[in-house]
């Protein structure tokens, strides 16, 4: 069984078995903080080129609690890579007992990244997800003690692999030679390793105590500013403008200019006069208007309440905003 994430590495571990003669089904996770919008980072694509059966396994609330709350702390930004790779090696470990799968193999590469694939951490990562000396990485193989699959004779140990570090040439180059041609995201794609969203994650962490996908995925939609209990998400285009006027919570308020062009803005926390206003600012801030004031209608259901505004100063703006243009 081949944890298949989409990307070159785990496309070529696969390759790799498939090359030895052995039967191979994979397990993908599909994780709220995918980068790539199809979903499943294309893993689905590379099964179809690799002809090999594929189950996808969506991670929702658990996952959501262990990125709030990390046993191994978290990498560069809020990726809790440790804990990540536990998380989804039990649940590969579940579903391969129940496919009746000889063993688990992975893409991962020794030295590939910082937190998780370092030697000392590939132990504790096994240990933790109680599978010691039973996961086989064919790109590293050779630089590893031999695994319980290379013991047993499933696998030829000879013919795997001894690459280590960042560079992805050697995969490139092997991708070339082997023919593996569609994989989706070279370097996988993971938006807790972004800064930028990494900041509006905590921010969404430190200021709800009960998040929910849903939550997570208005963190990809729009601007996002933060004014003490309230949140407040401004449109950037008219695809956000839609996406927000649907996934809006029933609670939240939503604001438009009149007479000019105008994002659509969530409100979201308690509806307080100084909240309400914020919101507003911040719609015609971001509306074609750039003087005067202006007319905003808002509302929960409807846009049925009015109110005149100023326009903020971009220092104002700045103030509010949970990422700072200086900091990206
Ligand atoms: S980069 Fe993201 S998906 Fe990959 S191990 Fe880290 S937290 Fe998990």
């Amino acid at each position: 069984m081949a944890l298949l994430s989409g990307g070159l590495d785990s496309a070529l571990a696969v390759k790799l078995m498939l090359d030895q003669g052995i039967d191979v089904e994979a397990v993908n996770f599909a994780s709220p903080f995918c980068l790539c919008r199809k979903g499943g980072c294309g893993a689905l694509e590379v099964a179809n080129n690799l002809n090999i059966p594929l189950k996808t396994i969506n991670v929702g609330e658990e996952y959501l609690r262990i990125v709030r709350k990390p046993r191994f702390g978290y990498g560069r930004n809020m990726n809790p890579c440790i804990d990540c790779r536990i998380f989804m090696l039990r649940k590969a470990k579940k579903y391969a007992r129940e496919t009746g799968a000889s063993f688990i193999f992975t893409g991962e590469v020794l030295g590939q990244r910082p937190m998780s694939q370092h030697g000392k951490t590939l132990g504790v990562i096994e240990k933790e997800a109680g599978l010691e000396g039973k996961i086989l990485r064919p790109l590293s193989a050779k630089l590893l003690s031999p695994t319980e699959a290379e013991k047993k004779g499933f696998v030829r140990r000879e013919a795997l692999l001894g690459i280590e570090g960042r560079s992805r040439k050697k995969q490139i180059r092997l991708a070339e030679e082997l023919k593996v041609t569609d994989y989706s995201c070279p370097g996988g794609g993971c938006l807790l390793t972004y800064r930028e969203f990494a900041s509006k994650l905590k921010d969404l962490f430190e200021h709800k105590k009960r998040v929910s996908l849903k939550d997570v995925q208005l963190l990809k939609v729009g601007r996002h500013f933060r004014f003490g209990k309230n949140k407040i998400i401004v449109g950037r285009n008219e695809a956000e403008n839609g996406l927000l006027l649907r996934t809006r919570m029933a609670n939240d308020y939503c604001f438009e200019a009149q007479g000019t062009g105008s994002p659509i803005t969530l409100l979201q926390g308690p509806k307080t006069r100084t909240a309400i206003k914020r919101a507003a600012e911040l719609t015609v801030y971001h509306s074609d208007r750039k003087q005067g004031v202006v007319l905003v209608k808002f509302g929960k259901g409807e846009f049925n309440k009015s109110l005149r505004t100023r326009i903020l100063s971009q220092e104002e703006v700045e103030r509010l905003r949970i990422v700072p243009l200086s900091t990206r």
